[in-house]
């Protein structure tokens, strides 16, 4: 599980903020988007591919989205809970390069699956709606997988993914 299991979770966004009192907050998620990659470009600008669970379960900041006072925080990886793993994950460029062709087929196209630091509303009425804080390329952007519709090969990051310890990784929801 995460940093907040999801009883927490809901508790914390719909108290709103413990120092102003406003409903709504900001919460800051690591999440899955997807990305087809052409030739090692991006093709599109991606889309998300998690759900609720996952969106909780990647959580590491709620704040008040309007006197900024931060509820919740934890610098611990989100994916593998390393020390600090956070701000690494945060600061660093991606590792996982996405080849010009599949290495097995040379297929030009494929679907690149990462893990993206996104903020999202919630409460005082707003429907959450992620928005990306990074893209490909950016800090905090890290590819964990790509795979190839053409022979159907999937390539899978080594350790973890966001602040690059070996792991175990956590199981998610
Ligand atoms: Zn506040
Ligand atoms: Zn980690
Ligand atoms: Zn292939």
């Amino acid at each position: 599980m995460g940093q907040l299991d999801q009883p927490t979770f809901e508790r914390m966004v719909n108290a709103g903020c413990s120092a102003c009192g406003h409903p709504t907050v900001e919460i800051q998620s690591y999440i899955d988007r997807t990305v087809v990659v052409m030739a090692a470009e991006p093709n599109d600008a991606g889309k998300w591919a998690h759900d609720g669970e996952k969106f909780v379960d990647g959580t590491y900041r709620i704040a008040c989205a309007s006197c900024a006072h931060v509820v919740f925080t934890n610098s611990d990886c989100p994916r593998c809970h390393a020390t600090g793993g956070l701000t690494r994950a945060l600061a660093e460029t991606n590792r996982m390069a996405v080849p010009k062709r599949c290495p097995k087929c040379s297929e030009l196209e494929l679907l690149a699956i990462a893990f993206v630091p996104a903020s999202a509303r919630y409460g005082g009425g707003e429907t959450p709606k992620p928005k990306p804080l990074a893209e490909l390329g950016d800090p905090g952007y890290h590819v964990i997988a790509y795979a190839c519709d053409g022979c159907d090969r999937a390539i899978v990051a080594e350790g973890c993914p966001l602040c690059a310890a070996p792991g175990p990784l956590r199981e998610r929801p």
